[in-house]
């Protein structure tokens, strides 16, 4: 049951995944994690690009912020100390030398640091000084005494090194000063004194501590006061005192701003500048402050938000991934319930169990599904139906073709026994003329084996060496158009035997041309006993007639010259008697001269003396010596000349005459008394025919096919009644062959005979007139 089996091994593939096959469950939460991560990255990437920079904006915006309010506070504090020295210098105006100490020491007393307060005359002479330091010396040399003179009431900071001998720091520190020197304008003229006030750098380093000690520990934030030269006046150890030349104090020349940069130290530090423009009168000094803070330490809180970020990212691609896993365990459930039904179903469960999916795509598939497997059932159902039918229907070719075996393989053994058991040889042959088949008669006649010739040319065992050109070409020829030779007629061959004996055979050739088997089949006669016979006869009968002419015509002439009045006049019976003699021994002569032609014939001495003549001309001459005999039997013969003048043909004049004749007397012998023999002279395509008409009984069916052979008479009465002999259209056929023309006849017998004979034409001329 080969369609059953196919489709048994068709339903019955793979119908589980194969195990390291991944789900689609598997596939959904890999894509939904790689989804998620991808997005996390994404956002992470922006967001910590947004927010660090927001972040070190903000932090450097801070120590700007943090500069500037330096420099502000910085800025009024000096504004302070600048504007108590610029009243106290008005106060002092009216003051005396006495009041003037008073004052100064009050004045130091409020505050701590002004290290130092002279009263000084306008030539540089210290006339009062807080605690007499320095009183009665002369200062004109110090820069704050000239500097005062040109108008200039703030000093930069600087050190004070006699300042420092008489007072010296309790720290031990140097002592380094801002001057702040007034003119006490007295009287309208004359030069004014001075109110000089040293103001301790302590001041500057209070006010920075107060900013920046809370935010120092914490975040290592360190202010740096820069002079106008570029010098540091205050600032952590490792620049204090030092020259800098930095981008942010260039860039705070411009105003407030922060940047990051790498320092002396080889640090980079993010820094906030700020410029101090003074404060009212107060024109300040151009000092810089800038504030520094570690860049690792600054943007620490950038790193930290980078690490929350991370951590977030990390956090939600896990959550989606989860959520992404449990999605795809909601999509991919009812497939795989449908995929248990459907393995449910295969292993014999109903079409009911595909259960409908909770959302339609799943419905949909469920639903195809049922109809795919209704489809495959019913296709199956067919198929099996079909099988059936092709099943039995094989088995009744089968035994047909058994039957027809059967019969052919009983026809093969019949053949093969009927060709064995032939009394005729028998060889088949190729369309090659290789031997296929050679029955023991063959064997017998020929000498060989069938085993030695088969698969041999039969032109090389058989055919004598002068044949074999001819036979081979013969051969070839009718394997081109496959019909037998003189379409199956016998022929007359001459064939060798194995001991190279020349045999006479007469053959008759049938072609087997079925596409795959090509065959000639042929039946072969020994007919060299039946030549010899033939031989023998003839010459015999030619011996005979030679004989018996001799004497006939001695007879015939006796007769003659009897019946002429030789021997006088005969009484009635005897001329009777003298009459049929005469008659029966022209008979005799006649059947002589025909038995004495055809043996000429027969051995191939007929000899033709052809020439030139008018083919009308020896038919008159023929119907005029026909006329006597043909009026003896009371019918009429005549020439229907109308159609055709002069015929020229070459050929042997007697012999045609006797041809012409024969045909005549015939047509006169078989018409009815009183009757017209027609004769007509036609030319057509080249040759000449003559036709002799009759309207006697003609020639019945069963003897056409022999009228031409020899001895051949349609009733054995004619012999008797007609006086013929059977030879006449014998020798007929032949002349008329011999001269290259062909002879026949048509006959509706009782109606009307037609016989008639063609030969090659020459020139034709028309009759004149
Ligand atoms: P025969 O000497 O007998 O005439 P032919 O060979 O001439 O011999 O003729 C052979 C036979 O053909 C005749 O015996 C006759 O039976 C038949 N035959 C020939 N010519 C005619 C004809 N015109 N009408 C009828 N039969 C004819």
């Amino acid at each position: 049951m080969p369609a059953v089996m196919s489709l048994a091994s068709r339903s019955a593939g793979p119908t589980k995944p194969p195990a390291e096959r991944r789900g689609l469950g598997s596939y959904l939460a890999l894509l939904f994690s790689l989804l998620s991560v991808l997005v996390t990255v994404v956002l992470l990437l922006v967001s910590e690009r947004i927010a660090s920079d927001q972040v070190r904006t903000s932090i450097g915006n801070n120590l700007a912020e943090l500069a500037d309010q330096t420099t502000g506070r910085l800025d009024r504090a000096m504004f302070e100390r600048y504007r108590e020295v610029s009243l106290m210098a008005q106060r002092l105006s009216s003051a005396s030398l006495d009041e003037v100490r008073t004052e100064i020491d009050a004045m130091q007393r409020t505050y701590a640091n002004y290290t130092w307060v002279g009263y000084v005359d306008p030539s540089g002479r210290v006339l009062a000084s807080t605690a007499g330091v320095l009183a009665g010396e002369d200062v004109s040399a110090r820069r704050w005494f000239t500097a005062a003179g040109q108008g200039q009431n703030v000093l930069d900071v600087h050190d004070a090194v006699l300042l420092a001998k008489l007072m010296p720091d309790p720290s031990g520190e140097p002592r380094r000063f801002v001057d702040i020197v007034f003119p006490i304008e007295r009287s309208p003229q004359g030069a004014a004194p001075l109110l000089a006030v040293h103001l301790s750098w302590q001041w500057a380093q209070e006010i920075v501590r107060a900013i920046f000690s809370p935010l120092k520990q914490t975040r290592g934030v360190e202010p740096v006061i820069v002079g106008r030269d570029g010098t540091v006046l205050l600032g952590p150890q490792d620049v204090q005192g030092q020259r800098l030349v930095l981008p942010s104090l260039a860039a705070a020349d411009h105003g407030t701003g922060f940047i990051t940069e790498r320092w002396p130290d080889g640090k980079e530090y993010v820094v906030g500048y700020s410029l101090d423009r003074g404060f009212r009168a107060y024109q300040g000094l151009g000092w810089r402050v800038l504030v520094r803070q570690d860049l690792g330490t600054a943007f620490a809180p950038v790193r930290q938000l980078q690490r929350h970020l991370v951590l977030w990212g990390l956090g939600v691609a896990l959550l989606f991934s989860a959520v992404g896993l449990l999605a795809a365990r909601v999509v991919t459930r009812p497939l795989n319930e449908l995929a248990a039904d459907a393995r449910e179903l295969e292993a014999g469960g109903t079409l009911g169990q595909l259960t409908a999916g909770p959302y339609r795509e799943v419905s949909q598939l469920g639903g195809a599904m049922r109809s795919l497997l209704q489809a495959v059932q019913q296709k199956e159902t067919a198929l099996r139906d079909l099988n059936a039918s092709l099943e039995r229907r094989v088995e009744e070719r089968t035994a047909a073709l058994r039957e027809t075996f059967e019969h052919v393989r009983e026809s093969e053994r019949r053949i093969q026994t009927i060709l064995a058991s032939s009394p005729e040889p028998f060889i088949a042959v190729d369309f090659n003329g290789r031997i296929t088949d050679w029955n023991s008669r063959a064997e017998a006649l020929f000498g060989w084996r069938r085993a030695e010739v088969e698969g041999r040319s039969i032109v090389e065992v058989l055919v004598p060496e002068r044949y074999r050109v001819a036979s081979e070409n013969a051969l070839r020829h009718v394997a081109a158009s496959a019909r037998p030779p003189l379409g199956g007629a016998p022929i007359e061959r001459i064939v060798v035997d194995r001991h190279g004996r020349e045999i006479e055979v007469e053959l008759r050739v049938g072609i087997v041309d079925s596409g795959k088997l090509q065959l000639l089949c042929i039946f072969m006669t020994d007919i060299s006993r039946r030549k010899e016979v033939d031989r023998l006869k003839t010459e015999f009968v030619s011996t005979v007639s030679h004989e018996l002419r001799t004497p006939l015509t001695a007879v015939y002439g006796s007769l003659r010259l009897l019946s002429g009045g030789v021997a006088g006049q005969l009484p009635a019976q005897g001329r009777q008697l003298l009459e049929m003699s005469t008659r029966s021994c022209e008979r005799l002569i006649r059947l002589i001269n025909d038995v004495l032609d055809v043996e000429r014939i027969a051995s191939g001495r007929l000899e033709l003396r052809t020439a030139p003549l008018d083919l009308r001309a020896l038919v008159e001459h023929a119907l005029h010596d026909t006329e006597a005999f043909a009026h003896e039997l009371g019918v009429r013969v005549r020439l229907d000349d109308r159609e055709a003048g002069e015929v020229q043909v070459v050929a042997d004049g007697d012999r045609v005459t006797q041809v012409v004749v024969n045909l005549l007397s015939n047509a006169a012998k078989y018409s009815p008394r009183g009757d017209e023999v027609l004769v007509t002279l036609h030319v057509l395509d080249g040759r000449a025919r003559v036709t002799v008409v009759d309207h006697g009984p003609g020639i019945p069916a069963e003897f056409r096919s022999r009228v031409f052979e020899r001895f051949a008479q349609a009733d054995a009465s004619d012999r008797r009644e007609k006086g013929g002999t059977g030879l006449g259209l014998n020798i007929c056929r032949s002349i008329v062959e011999a001269h290259g023309g062909t002879i026949g006849f048509e006959s509706e017998p009782g109606v009307r005979t037609a016989f008639w004979f063609e030969l090659p034409a020459g020139d034709t001329q028309p009759l004149p007139g």
